[in-house]
């Protein structure tokens, strides 16, 4: 496991251990959640989530 950074669209950056070895970028964080939960239909919400756990559930298992 290495220190690894993760950029959020928002430009948030994280530090996570993670076995991935370049900077990944990511499209929602716990930064952007509540704007993503004022402005968009939850039913969409919950669509952008399944997609974003499904996107990044390989970095996550490890
Ligand atoms: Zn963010």
């Amino acid at each position: 496991m290495i220190k690894q950074k993760f950029i959020c669209v928002c430009g948030k950056i994280y530090f996570l251990y993670t076995n991935y070895k370049k900077e990944i970028n990511i499209n929602i964080c716990c930064n952007c959640h509540p704007y993503y939960s004022k402005n968009i239909k939850k039913s969409n919400f919950s669509t952008i989530i399944k997609n974003f756990n499904k996107k990044y559930e390989i970095y996550f298992k490890k």
